[in-house]
């Protein structure tokens, strides 16, 4: 027997009806539900309440009282949806369960349990009016909208079947997200549709590369929901094709971080790629290399043969690197002529020194530019992961190091960083820029140093050698300051001076009529190749009005070797401007005897580092001898450069060479100190009787 109270407490309708379907028993909710008390309602026949309704169109199959039926036996239990009336005569839906009442095992009547489902109904109504609006809206959406259900599109409208290319009949019901994704976003709209449908994410907002019907690839960023369509779980998400506004973003992004000359990665890009596989190296256990290279003498491109040219340059030798060196491995331009190159995965300094000469060999064939074929070199700095520098911005500094010792060494080199060099290279760099004012602020100087006849002891010349009187640093030595202005291109200034200052001096002397029968001037290969050397010459002779047969100009055999192919034609030039010519430092280069031939040279100057050796080095003395017999094959003139000791001079002496220069006889001297030594010199040359 059913419970009383719990009867009376049910939050649910409660009725027994007879086999003739009046009221027995009426619970509370009941009475209530049907605005009654349960004294009114009891013995009234159900049907009174029970009607057929048509109030809501959504409930296809409204039930009527079943009592016949469970009454005949024909079923046991009896569920539906009915309408009943009120005492008010208003309705109300109603989900019901009817079963047999049985009493002392016979069947009585029956009991029918039920509860008003208003609410349900009226919201799924609004439920199928939104989705209706939903339609609506979406159908005139200049956005696309998608409503994907267990993978499959469910509801495309319009514009998203546009977007991609379809007709929204090939995508409903056909398709499902990873159809209109390319292949790389696959992955990524897999999980993020999982993820809403799984509730882990209500909402979700990104960006994947589309896949149209046609095969190209569009960018659109959506925008997803987690949601109920047609009483179902799915995702419903508008989508943008922002493929215009990523172009446009790709653009400002390609500025910030490429070169627009030659397309490289810039300096910012270059660092934090060089971070990224600074990480990766750090991780895997990996060494790798940081190369820097500068170009030698671009300045002389760029001012010669015009800025246009020198860009042009540019882009064929970075193109040229570009195509050594591995696809993984990073070129950037850092700046100017300045570019980098970051070697992954370097087993060891030998591959480094491998892949670097392979760069350097690179420009051994000239560069087609425009009409031009250019030869240019370059000076190369390797920083090594982890030994030269744990960060980034150290390797950089420290390969940077490496690269001005290669320059100032004179370049076509490369070298691999070591500690003592991030001294130097910072005192170099203050010295390149003070150096741009040492000419303009008269700090350069210029000192002579006498040359002897060595069987006389008389003064048959002298070679200007420049100094750099430094406000801070006193007199810094040409050694330290010339490899800067040729590798900076500032030699041309300092050269056009010193040609300047020696002719001025020669005509002072003359006028105080102080015979110097020669004066030597030092010519950088830098000098040289310009061409401009022979109009400053010729410019200077002619203001000073000396005899052009007074000077003397003094080339490295390292330059003329480096120039072969212009120097040959500007040392002509000159001769015929009526100068006359000596190869300097001669041994220390690797000069051919036949091109030696071929030089209009008068000249040559025995190196001080052989004269340094004797009289104990025997192979010193042998390499004398040689130059000596050499020079007397071709008629030239021999000077011994750096003789200290009078055994230096006689072992020259009796070799046949008649021309000495050293601290024997002088250090070089300021001009005035030089000029009293050349009377001095005179003078016991007079008591001497010479
Ligand atoms: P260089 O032309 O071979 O000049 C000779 C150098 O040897 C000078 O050094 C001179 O001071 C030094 N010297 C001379 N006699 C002796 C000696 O007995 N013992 C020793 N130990 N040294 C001696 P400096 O003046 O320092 O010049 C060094 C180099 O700088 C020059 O070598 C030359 O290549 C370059 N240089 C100097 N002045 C100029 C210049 O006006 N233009 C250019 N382009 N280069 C210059
Ligand atoms: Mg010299
Ligand atoms: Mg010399």
């Amino acid at each position: 027997m059913l419970d009383r109270s719990i009867l009376e407490t049910a939050g649910e309708g409660i009725v027994s009806l007879d086999a003739r379907g009046s009221l027995t028993y009426v619970n509370p909710a009941a009475a209530e539900l049907l605005g009654a008390l349960p004294k009114d309602l009891l013995g009234r026949d159900a049907r009174d309440f029970w009607v057929q309704s048509n109030c809501y169109p959504q409930v296809d199959n409204w039930s009527k009282l079943p009592i016949q039926q469970i009454m005949d036996g024909d079923i046991q239990l009896s569920s539906g949806t009915a309408a009943f009336k009120r005492s008010d005569d208003t309705q109300f839906p109603v989900e019901f369960l009817a079963r047999p009442l049985i009493v002392s095992s016979s069947l009585k009547g029956i009991v029918l349990t039920f509860h008003d489902i208003t609410e349900k109904l009226e919201g799924r109504r609004a439920l199928e009016e939104s989705e209706s609006q939903f339609r609506e809206l979406s159908e005139n959406s200049l956005v696309g909208v998608y409503v994907i259900q267990e993978d499959i599109f469910t509801y495309v409208n319009p514009r998203l079947a546009e977007i991609f290319g379809y007709k929204r009949e090939e995508i409903i019901g056909k398709m499902g997200p990873l159809d209109l994704s390319s292949p790389e976003s696959r992955t990524g709209v897999k999980t993020n549709v999982e993820k809403r449908i799984s509730g882990e994410v209500e909402s979700i907002h990104y960006m994947i590369r589309g896949l149209r019907k046609d095969g190209t690839k569009i960018d659109v960023e959506l925008f997803g929901n987690r949601s109920l369509y047609h009483g179902t779980p799915g995702v419903i998400g508008t989508l943008l094709d922002i493929t215009s506004r990523i172009d446009a973003e790709g653009q400002i992004q390609y500025q910030a971080y490429y070169d627009t000359l030659t397309g490289l990665p810039n300096r910012r890009l270059f660092n934090d790629r060089l971070d990224h596989a600074l990480k990766t190296a750090d991780r895997q256990d990996q060494k790798l290399a940081l190369l820097c290279l500068d170009l030698d003498r671009f300045k002389q491109v760029n001012d010669s043969l015009g800025h246009e040219t020198g860009d042009a340059l540019l882009r064929s030798v970075c193109a040229r690197i570009q195509n050594t060196i591995h696809d993984n491995d990073t070129l950037a331009r850092l700046g100017g002529d300045e570019l980098a190159i970051v070697l992954e995965r370097i087993e060891g300094v030998e591959m480094a020194a491998a892949i670097s000469a392979q760069v350097l060999a690179l420009f051994e064939k000239p560069f087609d530019v425009g009409p031009h074929k250019l030869f240019i070199a370059a000076s190369m700095g390797i920083s090594i992961y982890p030994e030269d520098g744990e960060t980034g911005a150290n390797l950089v500094k420290h390969a940077d190091a490496a690269m001005y010792t290669a320059k100032k060494q004179g370049g076509a080199a490369y070298e691999f960083y070591r500690p003592a060099m991030t001294a130097s290279s910072a005192e170099w760099l203050e010295l390149e820029t003070a150096l741009r004012r040492a000419v303009e602020q008269k700090q350069l100087r210029l000192y002579f140093q006498p040359q002897v006849d060595l069987r006389s002891g008389k003064i048959i010349g002298a070679e200007a050698l420049v100094r750099w009187l430094h406000p801070d640093k006193g007199l810094i030595s040409p050694i330290k300051f010339i490899p800067i202005a040729e590798a900076t291109g500032q030699i041309v200034e300092v050269g056009d001076w010193v040609i300047k200052e020696a002719c001025r001096h020669l005509r002072n002397w003359q006028a105080d009529g102080l015979t110097i029968e020669q004066l030597a001037i030092n010519l950088s290969g830098v000098q040289v190749v310009r061409g401009d050397v022979v109009d400053s010459l010729r410019q200077a002779i002619e203001e000073t009005g000396i005899d052009p047969s007074m000077l003397e100009l003094e080339i490295t055999e390292n330059s003329i070797m480096e120039y072969t192919e212009d120097v040959q034609g500007v040392l002509l030039s000159l001769r015929n401007l009526g100068v006359s010519l000596a190869i300097d430092d001669f041994g220390t280069g690797y000069s051919s005897l036949s091109y030696l031939k071929q030089l209009p040279i008068d000249k040559l100057k025995i190196d001080r580092s052989f004269v340094m050796g004797i009289p104990e080095d025997t192979s010193d003395i042998a390499i004398i001898k040689a130059v000596i017999s050499l020079g007397n094959v071709l008629g030239l003139e021999i000077v011994a450069e750096g003789v200290e000791k009078p055994s230096q001079r006689n072992i020259i002496l009796e070799n046949g060479c008649h021309i000495g220069q050293g601290y024997l006889f002088s250090p070089p001297l300021p001009a005035e100190e030089f000029t009293d030594f050349v009377r001095k010199n005179r003078l016991t040359d007079d008591t001497s009787g010479h």
